[in-house]
């Protein structure tokens, strides 16, 4: 016989039907509230609708499986005896929220409603209860209010609108002579109550409902609905939360932090959210409940006063946060009401934190014991290394406007880094002008859900309310965004669309203008201000710190040093210039896998040379030319040798259409023409004769060797003279000519041919030699599917994957803007595949033409030199597909390593034989990977 389906699952007392691992079902409130049941934390019964009724509910035209009325029914009794109260009843109500959860936590996105059941009976029975009837009404307003606002739908209609019960209630505190909300008496509530219903009456059309039976069934209804709401979607699509998780709904009994100052409620981290320190942190208010201290209304106090103010539950709270990191071996974000002295835990959950945070947080673990170093590595997101490598102020700098009084405010310190920008008051305006190339500083009184958006497009976030974890703070630290909250100071008009600032009469701030902030410090800074290097870049990069100063770099260097040890997969990066490639050393890189020569044709005094090159008539003018680049072209090559040390470096001969090296402007075609000693006119025809309707596909790549063998042969003796003085200073080199956009092995020949005959001359002239490699770029479909006859003669493959992407999609990306976002954002494609691989098409072209490569030339060296080569996921992808080294811009390279190794230990998980396979002949590789990184990390 068939079980019938399990939609309902409840938690209390010692034990709970869920755990921690059910979040897909769950959702992750409910898993956990499961969990800390399971392991004795104080929480109030309740119980967790399955996020399978949220995907029923929206296939079926808003209908719930026919089994949950009366498991619900159920759950609800087993809660009433664990509570000792019962639902409805008019002596001793049971109240409860009902809240939503989804599988990843979406803080604030779906509604909550508190102190449902209550009703003008039930409200008797909770005076009775309290002996309290101002508790009771306030109570009473607030699910009226939530109610009325989530089930009901009376909301303000735009962001002009006063919300319509905030507005009853200061029309009450007017009427009553009184300035606060805790003024109100519980004769002023009760009147509100009604009020609040009258208003919901008139503006929706609907009775209140003062069943409590239909109060449940209506939010358990919003809660669902929730779900598709505009700002749970534009979060959703954010944090790439698919859609059909859907969200579970919890129902819990009600503790309560408004029954006195004996009573409160509070939120806090395991540790420092922002910096990572190991430190209790959080905030809490007394006589408060639930969302004040989130909603940024009052500013609350910093857990460390509560342990001074009350020391013994300060003590409690301390034992469940070292209870909750032992159990979940992580940082937690908790939630807490403390009810008449009693602590009640409502929600914990791995807690959100800054990149910095997190990569500080990962490596303590891993020295106090508590996690293993593969766990640390799993957990950082390699692009949030960024936040170590982002910029802070100059203190010079800083230090001159805080003298020269343009410090005019603090608040807090809420998500680090340095920021400076154009003030926006509101969430579209931040938009709108981000949208313009402005940077742009969103400052608001408080954010809400709402903000998101415009909290994305702004640089930092500033606002004048609310604490450490208000709404501003978390989403900006989990953007990655600088934020400094609750900046008390700050008098925001949202009319005049302007700041002013208490205790400075000198200030006014209108939209628009230059602010900074440090997100570090606190500091609100007039005007603009420059920022410099952080930490670890001043360690590797500008060497203006010692790295034994710097705790910081010290962190970030312990990791990479383990992402080294783990991962296969080389790094190494594009640099032009000796000063890129030194960074790039200094950031781990293993060898450069793209020089592109043509960068150093714009330099003074070349491009002239380079534009001769391009105009000559004859293979004499044109030698002549080159004759005239080949010691530029030496000289460069020799400084990128002599800094790389005997690192591989590849060198592509060159690759974009001439056209691109051309004067445009009518002065600089009159200079070319006088050097040359022709007309203008002549001149003029000549360039507009090189004009080609489709460069992209145009004259270029080894296409320009082929007509113009010179060039290629000019390149070949560049670099292999370069190679050989630099060898002959002492200094290991090891040079690798790749010829770019070989769509058929021909072409390869040709170029192969000019590079070998050029460098035995070279080397019988010097009487030297030297090992030096000969490969080509794949960047053609064609290629990649002749892969084998390339590999017959090419020593090794470089993907180039950004061509590769555009020649397999046929689309320019320079013509792309009008149409690519709109794929993007409409889904037909699942992301920019200039951004991320596409590893379904152009991956797959990848894969067969290492395949190919490789089964002809079984010791074939294979990388890839796209903006790719960077980017986590496709990191990741070239890790499976057996590549030898993907290659990136400098700053990207720690990023390319963490990625690596993150590849080896996913790839230990998901146990893909197929990719094992290819993976397996690298071994040997791998092993010199790791000698080589320890040996740099100890320099
Ligand atoms: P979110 O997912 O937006 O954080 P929650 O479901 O956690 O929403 O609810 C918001 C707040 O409401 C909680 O932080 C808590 O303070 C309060 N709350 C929810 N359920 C209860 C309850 N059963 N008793 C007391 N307070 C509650
Ligand atoms: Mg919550
Ligand atoms: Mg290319």
């Amino acid at each position: 016989m068939a079980k019938t389906q399990k939609y309902v699952y409840f938690f209390g007392g010692k034990k709970a039907e869920g755990k921690a691992d059910m979040k897909a079902l769950l959702g992750g409130k409910g898993a956990n509230l499961a969990e800390m049941v399971n392991i004795g934390l104080p929480v109030p019964a309740g119980f967790t609708i399955t996020t399978e009724v949220c995907t029923y509910y929206y296939k079926n035209n808003h209908k719930y499986p026919k089994e949950l009325k009366a498991q619900v029914l159920d759950a609800l009794k087993k809660v009433e005896k664990e509570m000792g109260a019962v639902f409805g009843d008019p002596k001793n109500p049971l109240l409860v929220s009902v809240r939503s959860g989804a599988r990843a936590s979406m803080p604030g996105m779906m509604d909550t409603i508190l102190n449902l059941g209550l009703n003008d009976v039930t409200v008797q029975g909770l005076i009775e209860k309290t002996n309290n009837p101002r508790f009771a009404y306030d109570s009473y307003r607030r699910f009226v209010q939530m109610y009325g606002d989530v089930v009901l739908g009376l909301k303000p209609k735009d962001k002009h609108e006063h919300d319509p019960f905030e507005v009853i209630i200061e029309n009450k505190k007017h009427a009553k002579g009184v300035k606060l909300d805790t003024e109100l008496t519980a004769d002023d509530l009760k009147e509100l109550v009604h009020e609040f219903k009258t208003a919901i009456k008139e503006k929706t059309g609907h009775d209140f409902p003062d069943d409590p039976m239909e109060q449940l069934w209506g939010a358990i209804g919003a809660v669902f609905g929730s779900w598709m709401n505009e700002r749970a979607i534009v979060y959703r699509k954010l944090n790439n939360i698919p859609e059909w998780w859907g969200t579970a709904v919890n129902v819990q009994s009600m503790v309560f932090g408004n029954m006195g100052e004996d009573s409160g409620t509070g939120v806090a981290f395991t540790r420092d959210p922002a910096t990572g320190e190991n430190v209790f942190y959080g905030e809490y208010l007394f006589n408060a409940q639930g969302e004040d201290v989130v909603a940024g209304i009052r500013t609350p106090h910093p857990i460390s006063e509560l342990a001074k103010e009350n020391p013994a539950l300060y003590k409690q709270l301390d034992n469940i946060r070292k209870i909750l990191e032992k159990h979940y071996k992580d940082m937690m974000d908790i939630e807490f009401t403390i009810q008449q002295g009693k602590l009640w835990m409502l929600q914990c959950r791995v807690g959100k934190r800054t990149g910095f945070a997190a990569i500080k947080m990962a490596v303590d673990m891993v020295k106090e014991r508590l996690i293993s170093k593969e766990e640390a590595i799993l957990r950082i997101e390699p692009n949030q290394l960024n936040q170590l490598l982002r910029p802070i102020f100059d203190s010079e700098e800083k230090k001159k406007a805080v003298e020269s009084g343009r410090l005019i405010a603090k608040g807090l310190n809420a998500g680090p880094g340095a920021a400076s920008g154009k003030v926006a008051l509101s969430a579209q305006d931040a938009e709108e002008m981000a949208k313009n190339g402005d940077k742009v500083i969103l400052v608001r009184i408080e954010t809400s859900p709402e903000d998101i958006k415009g909290m994305n497009a702004a640089e930092g976030i500033l606002t004048a309310r609310g604490g450490m974890t208000s709404h501003a703070a978390l989403v900006a630290r989990q953007m990655g965004k600088v934020c400094v909250a609750g900046c008390g100071a700050l008098k925001i008009n949202y009319a005049d669309r302007s700041i002013t600032v208490e205790g400075r009469d000198d200030v006014l701030i209108k939209e628009g203008d230059y602010i900074s902030i440090d997100g570090s410090t606190g500091e609100v800074i007039l005007g603009k201000l420059e920022t410099k290097p952080s930490e670890v870049i001043q360690v590797l990069i500008t060497k203006t710190l010692n790295p034994k100063d710097s705790p910081t770099f010290q962190t970030y260097n312990s990791l990479m040093n383990w992402a080294d040890s783990i991962r296969r997969l080389k790094v190494r990066t594009n640099a032009d210039q000796p000063d890129q490639a030194s960074n790039a050393i200094a950031f781990g890189a293993e060898g450069i896998g793209l020089c592109r020569t043509e960068h150093m044709f714009f330099g003074e005094n070349r491009i002239m040379s380079v534009r001769k090159m391009i105009v000559a008539d004859t293979v004499e003018e044109r030698k002549a030319a080159l004759s005239e680049l080949l010691p530029l072209q030496r000289e460069d090559f020799e400084g990128i040798f002599r800094v790389m040390k005997g690192y591989p470096v590849t060198i592509r001969t060159l690759d974009p259409p001439l056209h691109e090296f051309l004067p445009h402007t009518e002065k600089e075609i009159n200079e070319l023409a006088q050097a040359l000693g022709i007309s203008y006119e002549t001149l003029k025809a000549k360039i507009d004769s090189l004009h080609e309707f489709n460069p992209m596909l145009g004259f270029r790549g080894c296409r320009l060797g082929v007509l113009y063998p010179e060039i290629t042969e000019m390149q070949a003796r560049a670099i292999i003279e370069a190679a050989i003085n630099v060898m002959n200073e002492g200094i290991k080199v090891k040079p690798e000519i790749m010829i770019p956009l070989v769509g058929h092995v021909n072409e390869f020949k040709l170029q192969e041919d000019i590079v070998r005959r050029v460098a035995a001359e070279v080397m019988q002239e010097k009487g030297k030699k030297i090992d030096y490699l000969v490969g080509t770029m794949i960047e053609l479909p064609r290629a990649a599917v002749t892969a084998d006859e390339i590999a017959t003669r090419a020593e090794f493959f470089s993907f180039g994957t950004n061509d590769l992407t555009q020649t397999t999609f046929g689309l320019s990306r320079d013509d792309a803007g009008k149409f690519l976002p709109l794929y993007v954002q409409q889904e037909i494609l699942p992301a920019d595949p200039f951004e991320t691989i596409d590893q379904q098409g152009v991956g797959k072209l990848v894969e067969m033409g290492t395949k190919l490569g490789r089964s002809s030339r079984p010791n074939l060296k294979v990388g890839i030199c796209g903006e790719h080569g960077g980017e986590p996921a496709s990191v990741e992808f070239c890790h499976r597909t057996g590549l030898d080294y993907v290659s990136c811009s400098p700053f990207r390279v720690p990023i390319a390593r963490l990625a690596a190794a993150r590849a080896v230990l996913n790839e230990r998980t998901t146990k893909t034989t197929k990719s094992k396979a290819t993976a397996k002949p690298k071994a040997k590789s791998a092993g010199k990977t790791k000698a080589k990184a320890k040996k740099k990390s100890t320099k």
